[in-house]
């Protein structure tokens, strides 16, 4: 059996990389999604039992020491980080892991499996990063001014991931990252095992 594959997702905040991740899992429904375990209080809207854990500091550092978690990194003042069993149990059982994560952690996952299919949204242009993170009103102005200038450096990176999605257009935004999604799996490399099968019948 196959390995699953990992994918690595990120965007700098306000790209709009939840929307377009929302709808690539109604068109993906095998895809499971790595939860991550965060410090930053819950925000308006958000539950328990969402895209996030939310811990303690005191939890979090533990976490680290136990070696518990693939990557971890700090942003804007919050821990993040993703909890390595949940992904590695889902590696070895042949599904597919979707991680969002900030630039710090894709480097990271990169750097200890190489093979992960990375993503990054990008937003068509700085306006309207600024407007959607303006408008979403979830932060106040000094954290909307933190956020802007995480932005920018986070869009310099975009360069060493696999894939660029830029999310102008929703539906378009989606269909690309389905795209890549797709085509990272037909790759001849994943399908040795196939065609050996095929050959020596
Ligand atoms: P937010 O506070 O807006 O939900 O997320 C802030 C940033 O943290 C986003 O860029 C998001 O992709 C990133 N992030 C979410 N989960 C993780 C994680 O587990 N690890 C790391 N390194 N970054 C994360």
């Amino acid at each position: 059996m196959n390995k699953g594959m990992l994918y690595i997702i990120s965007g700098p905040s306000g790209s709009g990389k939840d929307t377009v991740l929302n709808e690539v899992f109604k068109r993906c429904p095998e895809l499971k999604f790595s939860i991550s375990v965060i410090t930053r209080p819950m925000r308006e809207g958000e539950t328990a039992d969402g895209k996030y854990r939310f811990i303690s500091k005191a939890e979090f550092e533990e976490m680290i020491e136990k070696d518990q978690l693939l990557e971890h990194n700090e942003y804007v003042g919050n821990y993040y980080g993703t909890p390595r069993k949940f992904v590695e149990d889902c590696l070895n059982a042949g599904k597919d892991v979707m991680i969002e994560v900030d630039v710090n952690g894709a480097r990271q996952i990169r750097e200890k499996v190489p093979e992960a299919v990375s993503i990054f949204v990008c937003p068509p242009s700085f306006e309207v990063l600024k407007k959607r993170l303006t408008d979403r009103g979830t932060d106040g102005p000094e954290a909307v001014r933190q956020r802007l200038t995480e932005s920018v450096g986070e869009i310099k990176k975009a360069i060493d991931y696999d894939y660029i999605v830029i999310n102008d257009d929703l539906n378009e935004a989606v269909e690309n990252t389905v795209s890549i999604i797709k085509a990272s799996k037909l790759k001849s490399e994943r399908n040795t095992a196939l065609i050996n099968g095929i050959v020596n019948q």
